[in-house]
């Protein structure tokens, strides 16, 4: 939770101090300044000084009279009196006098004066502070006139520059964009096919990966104006600032059509409502995220503004974000495998003189578990170690030792995996895909990767996609869960240990087999008599027992009895393909990536077939 920050002061607040100072220095300063110069006397004294005639020149208004001494040094000022012989008095002690009548001010002098002129002043001098403290803010938060203006940047002209052969790496998340790039520049061929673009698009990934290189890609490549706002930035401002800076950038963007506006952060504001509860800022951020779903959904399909949004955090996002017609659109941005860090090394070494005699993969191979920010900062640290060193080309030693600096700094919050544990782990993710295409004779995965996620699971496997299948036989749902232990069967076969990274797996495998049991009838002993009933199926479909405690027990003995049998066999079939096993998963553990096609060909080589 950011700390709640203090309210900005509206521009009244700096107004009323400027009228203060203006009211302060009618009433004191001035008739303090001329009282200093001019001495209060009675008419006595004036008579006296007359007399002994001390008084050099004289000027009667109709309600004082100004005179100084003889010597001009001090005026005195006194009130005028009923004195029909004052005129002979001052002519016999020798004084210079005359009488002055004020012209009455025309009214409308003294209005403009004393009304108009101080507004004026006044409103002047709001404006300079305003744009004083707007420049402080470097331009962020406009305080007055500027009101909610989205402070979204238009880039149109930066955005040229970047392409997607600037990101290395990341195919599939290119791939899915190019869609989007295809959209934007033909935008009626989608039109007439009936076709349209999801309005948003979810770019999800850890920090560093491209995400936002990846947007201004999609912009760069297209030739479309990009607006950028960060999420955070929503939340920093006044109470319903969020939300009419939203309105307002939507209202740009829909000018500037066709564009992309990408939403940085988007965590920031999109977490789930009543989430956190309590919190100050918690109205505001609701606000704002209202206020984009609003717009999100006011816009018609095909008015060519595409939101891209950005966030490494997903499973925080407010359900109402992903749902269809707003962010319907999921792209992983992963940590980038082998090939991808070589590749983003590469790009990024283009910057800098390097020996000939680097070895990029070798470089890419250290740094495990690297992101391509890290990547590129590792580039940068081996240039200033170059630099430090006196020199101006960049060897392979620096670029190691520039590793070291970074991944120090890094290896705390990600997870690099050891040697060991990437072995186990390629044994593991080999044991679930050679599980399954042993009994399916098919390619069971189209891609595993051995990266750390961000969700904690140390592999990924991309399941093929076989279509919506609404019925499965009770042997598919077998070699389903056969599939899930091949994980664990593996580890054991290789390693005669297992270890706690098969967690998911077992919860995986354990549901699938009670559900056999409780919901689907697949078991001899309970035939078609329903022991479970699914609540809510929409909200994640909690299950509830309907059955005896007796019942129970029969059916944890059931599930614990077929998940092992289905274990027993995933550990046969392992056993029986040792060797492929073995140079799968060698492969993996080298290459870090292995797609459907590669895991087919070794599977299959040397086989007659
Ligand atoms: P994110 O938005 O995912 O946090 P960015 O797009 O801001 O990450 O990336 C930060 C920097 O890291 C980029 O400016 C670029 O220098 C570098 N970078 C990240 N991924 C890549 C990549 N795939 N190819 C080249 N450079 C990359
Ligand atoms: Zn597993």
């Amino acid at each position: 939770m950011k700390e709640v920050k203090s309210p900005k002061k509206p521009l009244i607040y700096y107004y009323s101090i400027v009228l203060l100072i203006i009211l302060l220095f009618n009433i004191l300063v001035t008739p303090m300044l001329s009282r200093s110069q001019v001495v209060e006397v009675d008419y006595g004294t004036f008579m006296d000084m007359i007399e002994e005639e001390d008084v050099g020149a004289v000027q009667v208004e109709d309600t004082r009279i100004l005179f100084t001494d003889k010597e001009g040094t001090h005026v005195y000022q006194t009130g005028p009196m009923e004195d029909p012989t004052l005129t002979e008095r001052l002519h016999s002690a020798g004084a210079k006098f005359e009488r002055v009548v004020e012209e009455p001010a025309s009214p409308i002098w003294s209005f403009l004066l004393t009304f108009v002129l101080p507004i004026l002043i006044f409103v002047g001098l709001g404006q300079y502070m305003n744009k004083k403290l707007m420049e402080q803010a470097g331009g962020k938060n406009s305080l007055s006139f500027g009101m909610g203006k989205s402070s979204a940047k238009v880039y149109v002209q930066s955005t040229k520059g970047i392409r997607f052969s600037d990101v290395a790496g990341e195919d599939e998340a290119k791939e899915s964009l190019q869609e989007i790039v295809d959209y934007l520049h033909s935008p009626q061929k989608y039109t007439e096919a009936g076709a349209s673009m999801p309005k948003g698009i979810l770019l999800v990934g850890p920090p560093g990966t491209g995400k936002t290189m990846l947007a201004k890609a999609v912009a760069g490549e297209a030739g479309v104006p990009f607006f950028s706002i960060s999420g955070s930035e929503f939340v920093e401002m006044f109470v319903g600032m969020g939300a009419s800076k939203v309105r307002d950038l939507f209202k740009q963007a829909k000018e500037k059509a066709p564009c992309i506006v990408f939403i940085d952060e988007i965590d920031a504001i999109g977490q789930k409502r009543n989430s956190g509860g309590g919190y100050g800022g918690n109205d505001e951020r609701e606000q704002t995220l209202n206020q984009l779903l609003t717009e999100m959904d006011g816009f018609e399909e095909n008015t060519g503004v595409i939101i891209l949004a950005a966030t490494n955090r997903p499973e925080s996002l407010d359900p109402a974000l992903t749902r269809p017609g707003r962010f319907d659109r999921r792209v992983p941005v992963e940590l980038p495998d082998l090939a991808g860090r070589e590749a983003i090394l590469k790009v990024h070494a283009k910057k800098i003189k390097t020996a000939e005699d680097v070895d990029f993969r070798t470089i890419a191979r250290m740094a495990a578990g690297a992101s391509g920010a890290e990547l590129a900062n590792i580039i940068n640290e081996a240039a200033l170690r170059a630099v430090r060193g006196g020199r101006i080309i960049v060897t392979e030693a620096d670029l190691e030792e520039s590793i070291e600096v970074v991944i120090a700094g890094y290896q705390k919050k990600n997870a690099v995996l050891s040697d060991r544990e990437k072995k186990v782990v390629a044994y593991h993710e080999i044991g679930h895909a050679l599980v399954a295409a042993r009994q399916t004779n098919s390619a069971p995965v189209q891609k595993i990767t051995i990266i750390p996620r961000t969700s904690g699971a140390l592999g990924y496997t991309m399941q093929v996609e076989t279509g919506d299948k609404y019925l499965m036989t009770q042997e598919e749902i077998e070699n389903k869960i056969a599939t899930y232990t091949g994980g664990r069967a593996a580890e054991e076969v290789a390693f005669g240990q297992i270890t706690t990274g098969a967690s998911n797996d077992i919860e995986q495998a354990t549901k699938l087999a009670r559900a056999m049991i409780t919901r689907y009838g697949m078991s001899e002993d309970f035939d078609m008599v329903a022991m479970e009933t699914v609540q809510n199926q929409y909200l994640g479909g909690d299950a509830s027992l309907t059955c005896s405690p007796e019942t129970q027990k029969e059916i944890d003995r059931k599930v614990v009895e077929l998940v092992k049998a289905q274990h027993e066999k995933a550990k046969k079939i392992l056993e029986d393909n040792r060797e492929k096993l073995d140079a799968l998963a060698k492969f993996l553990y080298e290459k870090e990536t292995i797609t459907g096609e590669e895991f087919m060909e070794i599977l299959t080589g040397g086989e007659e077939k």
